[in-house]
């Protein structure tokens, strides 16, 4: 099956995704690219979320240590206002962690004529598809889906294991917090944590109960 995006003139806009678990080259195919196009002497901007700040402050770093300049942004919006009109390529890591506007910028982009290259996280810690990534895998004129090795078989792994104990869906962390795993050995079971949020809300209960009783409210 032929490359697409080596066919695109980019005359017009362009959606590339590259997507999959923890660890499976998400940034280092997105740092390829980039550099391709760099190569070509096309003028590339790179944006990252501020708030994946696992190595560095500035660059988009990948887990074997490649590295390339980038802008962090908080928001959406803040990719758009930042865009330089010499800009062809917009290349954003860590897609999933931006808020749903970020479908319309990269709509508004891609309208406008930009080839986009968007990396991002395609499930969450309890494989749950991840914020505005269903969206863009639907618009997008071509998806690649990544792979890790699985850490327990050396298998094929399609999922990012966490390691460490947290409900939040947004848990920023490399090796120390999650681990490459395969569909066999994933594990979560939505029952425990249905369980322990029935616990934590017993015991806001409980607690407000005897804070009553003391007349402490
Ligand atoms: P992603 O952006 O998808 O999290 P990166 O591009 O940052 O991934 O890093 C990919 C690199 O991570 C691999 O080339 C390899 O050096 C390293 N790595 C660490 N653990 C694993 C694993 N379990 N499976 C595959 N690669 C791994
Ligand atoms: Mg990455």
């Amino acid at each position: 099956m032929p490359n697409l995006s080596n066919f695109h003139n980019f005359s017009t806009g362009h959606l590339e995704v590259i997507s999959g678990p923890m660890f499976s080259g998400k940034t280092e195919e997105l740092i390829r690219r980039v550099r391709r196009a760099q190569i070509a002497r096309v003028k590339v901007q790179v944006f990252r979320p501020t708030i994946d700040n696992r190595y560095d402050d500035r660059d988009v770093v990948s887990h074997s240590a490649q590295s390339i300049e980038a802008i962090p942004v908080k928001n959406s919006s803040d990719i758009w206002h930042r865009i330089k009109d010499s800009t062809r390529i917009v290349a954003i890591d860590e897609v999933q962690f931006f808020d749903n506007e970020i479908i319309k910028v990269i709509t508004k982009l891609t309208n406008r004529g930009h080839r986009l290259i968007c990396a991002g996280l395609d499930l969450d810690y309890r494989a749950k598809p991840f914020g505005p990534i269903p969206t863009l895998l639907a618009m997008a004129d071509e998806i690649v889906k990544v792979h890790a090795i699985c850490t327990i078989c050396g298998g094929i792994a399609t999922r990012s294991q966490r390691v460490v104990k947290s409900n939040d869906q947004v848990l920023v962390g490399a090796m120390e917090a999650y681990e490459a795993r395969c569909r066999a050995h994933f594990e979560y079971n939505e029952a425990d944590e249905e369980e322990e949020e029935k616990i934590k809300v017993e015991n806001v209960s409980a607690m407000s109960a005897i804070g009553n009783n003391l007349n402490l409210n």
